[in-house]
């Protein structure tokens, strides 16, 4: 009998590729997905824990399944609790001590192992226990992208992410990613380019390729050498179908020249790059263990501008870390007018227990903290308003995606990341401009549009023609 499992991820992108690996190992046992916990026999948590108040919510999120779950005691049925991802690697001993009602716990690396740990729960509810106490928290030898099933059947829709490189040997000061999902791995060439191949199969037009420091890949090439992601990017460039290709999360450091020419000379590479960092002083990146300095940073980004000019850039800041002075925060501020940004994130720092930045007697109390961010925010607001306004006129290549809220329209991206809002019909269940096909077949192609309206965080456009 098939049983359900419903997984909620938080946290980013890495994350929401884990959670489908997961249902993709559990399926050959049975279990289809759910849309919620109310019918689902196994939950799982699939946690982030590079912000408090990411690990918190996660606790929350425990206290209503446990109700949940005594419920369904009492009723005689079973539900399991399973939290998975960077919270479980951090705190899973702890976890299963302040909250009783979880089931099992494991890392981010141990996921191929999740089948086998049902079963030991399973064995432990026997005899009616209400929860069992299964930890999983290593980090084994072997990666578990060597047993870890993708299965892309399941795969609906045309922008898809793809993990390629893991963990990270950085050790910034303020961040647990190097404790939470260890050293860094880089999956063989071979592998990434057939996943790429299935999805493409199945329909994806746009891959992001993802890993904590994913320019800092060097994955095996079929001659018995190492490839850059300059070089990868250029292998998935042959894949009849495959129209865009995108990256994230990079690190300044390792921006080398094939990457940023692969910005000039391949097509299918995005003119788009999240390129964190964090901070506008050098006082503050060396104390952050950045390795590198402001000015070092204006060089990468004028090397990109002049290998694509229309490059979209994007970034992470870190406001509030311990030390920051307000001359050091102008800096940012600075930083900021100078490089322009099209889009960012911006976070209030965080102490992470274990980290060495947690420990500094300079914390900046809170409320300076948030007085900052949220003039970050307005000038990151102000630019992003910029350029989104820009765009107005112009035509550009849109992947529709899913269908808009109003009739006639469907949702897509721009090569820059925006959100457009493209007008490919009059009214709902209508024929298109064209007035010879249904305008959701248009979902999951990529068109030319005329933007024609902008703001803060999305655009309108016009349908002009379609491209694939
Ligand atoms: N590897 C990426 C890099 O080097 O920029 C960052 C990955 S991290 C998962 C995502 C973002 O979370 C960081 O860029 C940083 O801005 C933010 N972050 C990480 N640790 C933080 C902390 N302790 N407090 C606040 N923000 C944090
Ligand atoms: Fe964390 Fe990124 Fe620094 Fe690695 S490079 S420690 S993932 S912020």
């Amino acid at each position: 009998m098939s049983k359900k499992v419903f997984i909620k991820t938080y946290g980013c992108q890495m994350n929401v590729y884990d959670s489908k690996r997961m249902a993709d190992v559990l399926k050959p046992h049975g279990y289809e997905q759910s849309e919620s916990a109310e019918d689902a026999d196994l939950v799982i948590l699939n946690t982030c824990h590079i912000r408090e108040k990411a690990a918190e919510k996660v606790y929350s999120e425990i206290g209503r399944l446990r109700a949940e779950k005594e419920t369904r005691a009492t009723e005689g049925k079973n539900m399991y609790i399973a939290v998975a991802g960077c919270v479980a690697q951090a705190e899973g001993p702890e976890m299963m001590k302040r909250a009783p009602a979880i089931d099992m716990v494991l890392g981010p690396q141990t996921y191929h192992r999740l089948p086998d740990m049902l079963k030991s729960a399973e064995e432990q509810r026997t005899g009616g226990r209400l929860s069992a106490r299964v930890l999983d928290t290593e980090f084994p030898v072997d990666t578990k992208f060597d047993y870890l099933p993708t299965d892309e059947s399941a795969f609906e829709g045309t922008a898809a992410f793809l993990t390629i490189q893991e963990g990270c040997d950085k050790f910034c000061t303020f961040c647990v990613v190097p404790y939470t999902r260890g050293a860094e791995y880089s999956r063989p060439v071979k592998d990434i380019v057939d996943e790429a191949r299935r999805l493409v199969a199945r329909g994806v037009v746009e891959i992001t390729l993802l890993g904590q420091n994913v320019n800092a890949f060097h994955g095996d090439d079929s001659n018995g050498g190492s490839a850059t992601l300059g070089g990868l990017i250029a292998e998935l460039d042959k894949i009849d179908g495959l129209g865009r290709i995108r990256y994230t999360t990079s690190h300044p450091r390792d921006m080398d020249q094939e990457l940023v020419d692969a910005h000039r000379d391949i097509a299918s590479c995005m003119p788009y790059l999240h390129l964190p960092v964090q901070s506008g002083s050098d006082r503050i990146l060396d104390a952050m263990n950045r390795k590198h300095t402001r000015d070092e940073y204006f060089a990468i980004i004028d090397r990109l501008r002049a290998a694509r000019p229309d490059l979209a850039l994007s970034s992470d800041f870190i406001v509030g870390f311990p030390g920051e002075t307000d001359q050091d925060f102008e800096d940012t501020l600075d930083l900021v007018r100078r490089v322009k940004y099209a889009q960012a994130y911006s976070f209030k720092y965080s102490p992470r227990p274990g980290t060495p930045a947690s420990v500094s007697q300079e914390q900046v109390p809170e409320d300076v903290k948030s007085e900052r961010l949220a003039r970050l925010q307005a000038l990151l607001n102000e630019h992003q308003l910029e350029f989104n306004e820009g765009s107005v006129g112009k035509e550009m290549d849109v992947l529709l995606e899913r269908q808009g809220k109003r009739a006639g329209q469907l949702l897509g991206r721009s090569p820059y990341l925006q959100s457009v809002h493209v007008n490919v019909a009059n009214a709902d269940n209508a024929l298109d401009a064209t007035g010879d096909k249904p305008y959701t077949d248009y979902m999951g192609k990529l068109v030319r549009v005329r933007i024609v309206e902008a703001g803060p965080h999305s655009l309108k456009g016009e349908l002009v023609r379609a491209l694939n």
